[in-house]
């Protein structure tokens, strides 16, 4: 069988721990077997950026900038237990993904991956439901204060023109706690393109929902931004018969266990922090979530929503067989390959990014699941737990069927 080519190469970000050992696999068994693989390779792995001193991030994210598509493994975040861990470290470097992140001025979308032997707990929803989450300030870039006696807070803010402008925020007869938080149009305006991008791309309704009734400015300027962007998309909403509709968020989340699924949920910060969680647990597990960065000029990257499960990777280094799920790293890529096939016009790179979600699906639906899995069908429904490796194998078995 010849190779399926490429033109543009993927920009492969590569990662640590267990997800790392997956990695190499799904290329080994999913991907070098039936594509001519072309990336440029970047080792995110936790020891590089230390001996780059960080620099190898910052060169990935500019890659992924220069051709467009990017897919990326998880990575360890140091913390002080990783410094003990790993003693060579000289920094406790930042996140890899705020990095990227923000060197794209990129909008994080979550899609749950569904399959039919397990149910989410609202039992009407259908189709997944993406959240896409603001990921800049507000109450995360907000400084807040603790007073202890009668007086008044004034808010100031004092223009490069010299112009002021100050608020009363409140007279308090007592002790009170104080927050000033803000967001940036910039900000917000590219949080916007990349929704309406993203909805387009996917061929999905997008939702957006504040509180605006409360926060008439604040929240208000959300709306109005969102209107003004719109106007940009909306040509081709139509010509795609999608919706955009903006609501308030209490009725938002009303709308949203009520309905089958099947859109994009847009969310401030806070609003995007706290129902990715309810959204994703309510779907099932972490291991089927996947994650996709979308830059406001349509720049993608692609990965897994979960870590690098660090306790599998112990069980992996003392030579036992883990049961890890590499569902959503799969489709990182998956997703990945069939972006640069459509930005190239590849149809038989796309037609493989396809059969390769429905060999996952086809091995699930078998009941070849990993152990995380396997606790979740419903009754009814045949499953049992392979390993890491086995369920690879599986995959790669109806892969091959699908392409011969
Ligand atoms: P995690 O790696 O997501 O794992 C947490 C637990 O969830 C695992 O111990 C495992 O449970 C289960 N799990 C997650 N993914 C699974 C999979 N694919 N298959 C089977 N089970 C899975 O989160 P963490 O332990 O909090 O973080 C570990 C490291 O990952 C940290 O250093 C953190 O910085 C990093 N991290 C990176 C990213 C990213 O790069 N995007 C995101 C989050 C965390 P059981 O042990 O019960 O089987
Ligand atoms: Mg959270």
């Amino acid at each position: 069988m010849d190779k399926i080519k490429m033109v543009t190469p993927l920009v492969e970000c590569d990662g640590d721990e267990m997800t790392r050992i997956l990695w190499a696999m799904i290329k080994d068994k999913l991907i070098l077997p039936f594509v001519d693989l072309k990336t440029e390779y970047y080792d995110l792995g936790l020891l590089n950026r230390n001996d780059t001193k960080d620099q190898v991030t910052k060169d990935a994210a500019y890659a992924i900038k220069k051709y467009g598509v990017g897919v990326k493994c998880a990575t360890i975040t140091p913390n002080k237990q990783r410094m003990v861990e790993y003693p060579q470290l000289t920094e406790m470097w930042k996140s890899p993904n705020g990095t990227i992140r923000s060197i794209l001025d990129g909008t994080v979308f979550r899609t749950p991956i569904i399959i039919d032997s397990i149910k989410p707990v609202v039992k009407n929803w259908e189709k997944p439901i993406t959240i896409a989450r603001h990921a800049y300030g507000d109450v995360y870039k907000s400084v807040d204060m603790y007073t202890t006696e009668p007086g008044v807070c004034t808010m100031t803010f004092k223009g490069e023109s010299g112009e002021e402008k100050t608020l009363e925020v409140q007279k308090v007869d007592g002790p009170a706690v104080w927050q000033g938080a803000h967001n940036k149009e910039k900000s917000i305006r590219s949080f916007a393109k990349a929704c309406f991008q993203y909805a387009i791309d996917t061929k999905q309704d997008l939702w957006f929902s504040t509180k605006d009734t409360i926060a008439k400015i604040y929240d208000g300027q959300f709306k109005v931004v969102f209107e003004q962007e719109f106007e940009n998309y909306k040509a081709k909403f139509e010509e795609l018969g999608l919706t955009y509709f903006y609501t308030l968020i209490d009725d938002a989340v009303a709308r949203v266990i009520r309905s089958k699924g099947g859109y994009i949920w847009a969310c401030k910060n806070y609003d995007g922090d706290v129902m990715s969680d309810m959204v994703s647990t309510a779907f099932g597990s972490l291991a089927m979530m996947t994650s996709v960065l979308v830059a406001p000029d349509g720049t993608t990257e692609y990965e897994a929503a979960h870590g690098t499960v660090t306790k599998h990777y112990y069980k992996h280094l003392a030579g036992e067989k883990t049961s890890t799920n590499s569902m959503a790293t799969i489709f990182a890529w998956s997703g990945a390959l069939r972006k640069r096939a459509q930005l190239d016009g590849l149809a038989d790179l796309e037609k493989f990014a396809d059969s390769l979600e429905a060999a996952c699906f086809d091995t699930l639906n078998a009941g070849i699941m990993t152990k995380d899995l396997v606790g979740l069908v419903e009754p009814g429904f045949e499953a049992h737990a392979v390993n890491s490796e086995e369920f690879l194998d599986a995959i790669a078995e109806r892969l091959q069927a699908k392409l011969a």
